[in-house]
């Protein structure tokens, strides 16, 4: 920031009267000589999708985005859910503990309409000597901290962790 030069607008440098120019200018006012694509671009405020929907040119088309996450989620092998795992609905992106809870507001949904996904558990990210990197000496290995990290992450094993992820599997009540 320090070396940035402070220009307010009535300076000379803030912008400059030019005679004889041609060329294509955006709606913003921005100059873009002979390259009218670009200039169209930075003018446009929105764009249209293949699909032939238009949206904000910074955003993206949510009508395609939908059926893309659709197609993904029925690409996903099925499986039985077991009662316990738990559940993410790929329909309202939200996490669900139980089934029972679904429908608790008054409404009637069925399980197949909330495009579910099984969840696993996440994994622990294990520990390694790198966490120490600052109390270590270079090159110099500690064989005592080695162990102790090695126990540390066979210990780890025998817990689980209480965050899930979406996994491999669609979620069916019964064999489909
Ligand atoms: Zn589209």
């Amino acid at each position: 920031m320090d070396n940035e030069k402070i220009i307010l607008s009535n300076s000379p440098d803030a912008a400059t009267y030019k005679e004889n120019l041609s060329g294509w200018v955006s709606r913003t006012g921005r100059f873009w000589g002979k390259d009218g694509h670009m200039a169209k671009w930075d003018g446009a405020t929105h764009t249209k999708c293949r699909c032939g929907i238009i949206f904000p040119k910074n955003s993206y088309c949510k009508t395609c985005a939908e059926k893309r996450r659709l197609e993904k989620f029925k690409a996903k092998p099925v499986m039985v859910w077991n009662g316990k795992d738990a559940l993410y609905s790929d329909s309202e992106d939200r996490y669900y503990g139980e089934w029972e809870g679904v429908n608790n507001e008054d409404r009637k949904v069925s399980f197949e309409s909330m495009n579910f996904i099984i969840c696993e558990r996440t994994e622990w990210r294990e520990l390694s000597d790198d966490f120490f990197e600052d109390s270590l000496c270079e090159d110099v290995g500690n064989d005592e901290l080695i162990d102790l990290i090695h126990d540390f992450n066979e210990n780890l094993k025998e817990i689980q962790t209480n965050c899930w992820e979406p996994g491999l599997y669609r979620a069916v009540l019964e064999e489909e």
